[in-house]
């Protein structure tokens, strides 16, 4: 087994980038893609192109996918020769999915003799690669560690999650959940900014720099969370019950869209009738829990 051999399936923007890093690292890198267009510039620079998925599972020892969904993955692994060609490879699946979908996918990847690990990217194309990359990993421990140098190359924050194949993609799935619940209230400050004349630009300036801050508020009420002491440290949640039920008014007055305060003020009004008002802010996970 040649440990410096790997084949890339998926050509999109991801994989292209992950096939390029391989190459530039020295690896002798085979390609496969739909569309088999997409292969040429890595052709140029030295991958080979494989003539079906099924010639290019059998070509490295590591095989790693990243196309655009589990539908599209499952496709690929339904194609002819390629469950016969996976006896005895490490599968890495680098598509983004639901935590069932890895679950599914890595009973598939057993059943056919490989090995597997589920990988959730969490940077863009032009920052693989970094010393800081963030990746989430899943899958046996034993196939991790051995895998390390080979994920490596995409990037040095890998964080190993543990042997539950769904777990890279249900870390994922959670912080995917507080980048939109910022984006949307990021979205509503920006129209309130607009609306009270403000160069919308400065407004990102400053929401970028409280955010490390924001990152430690964050963390700090993930501990409470976790160790189940409600009592006020840093937020009480009755602060944000009054705040944001101010964005919601704020926003009727002037006319913006309420769906976003109407909701967070909702949301809060909730926690505070069921008697939470007077703890930490965390013990909103009460009212999720519906307890
Ligand atoms: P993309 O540029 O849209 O490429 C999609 C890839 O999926 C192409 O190779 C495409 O083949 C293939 N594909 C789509 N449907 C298919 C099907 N039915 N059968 C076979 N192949 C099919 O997507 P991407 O940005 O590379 O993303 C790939 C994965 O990385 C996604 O799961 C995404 O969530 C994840 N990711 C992406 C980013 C990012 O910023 N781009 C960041 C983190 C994670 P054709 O070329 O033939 O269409």
């Amino acid at each position: 087994m040649n440990d410096r051999q790997i084949t890339v399936l998926g050509l999109g923007s991801m994989g292209s980038t992950i096939a390029r890093l391989y190459l530039d690292q020295g690896y002798q890198v085979t390609v496969w893609n739909r569309s088999a267009d997409k292969a040429e510039p890595l052709v140029a620079r030295g991958a080979t192109l494989a003539r079906s998925a099924a010639d290019a599972v059998r070509a490295s020892p590591g095989v790693l996918m990243c196309v655009y969904d589990y539908r599209a993955a499952d496709a690929i692994l339904a194609m002819e020769g390629v469950a016969a060609a996976m006896d005895g490879r490490l599968l890495v699946q680098l598509t983004t999915g639901s935590p069932q979908d890895a679950r599914d996918a890595d009973a598939w990847a057993k059943r056919h003799g490989a090995r597997y690990l589920e990988g959730a990217i969490q940077a863009a194309p032009d920052q693989m690669g970094q010393p800081d990359t963030p990746i989430l990993m899943s899958g046996a421990e034993a196939v991790f560690r051995a895998a390390e140098p080979l994920l490596g190359v995409l990037g040095g924050g890998t964080v190993y999650l543990g042997a539950e194949a769904g777990a890279a993609a249900a870390m994922d799935l959670a912080t995917l959940s507080t980048i939109y619940g910022t984006l949307l209230g990021f979205m509503h400050g920006a129209r309130v900014a607009e609306h009270e004349g403000f160069d919308v630009a400065e407004f990102g300036r400053i929401v970028a720099g409280i955010m490390p801050t924001f990152g430690g508020f964050l963390q700090h009420e993930a501990r409470v969370i976790q160790s189940g002491d409600f009592a006020i440290s840093q937020s009480p949640m009755r602060i944000s019950v009054e705040a944001t039920q101010r964005i919601l008014d704020t926003a009727r007055q002037a006319g913006i869209d309420t769906e976003f305060p109407a909701f967070a003020a909702g949301l809060f009004r909730r926690a505070d009738a069921a008697g939470l008002g007077g703890e930490e802010i965390a013990a909103l996970i009460k009212l999720l829990r519906g307890a």
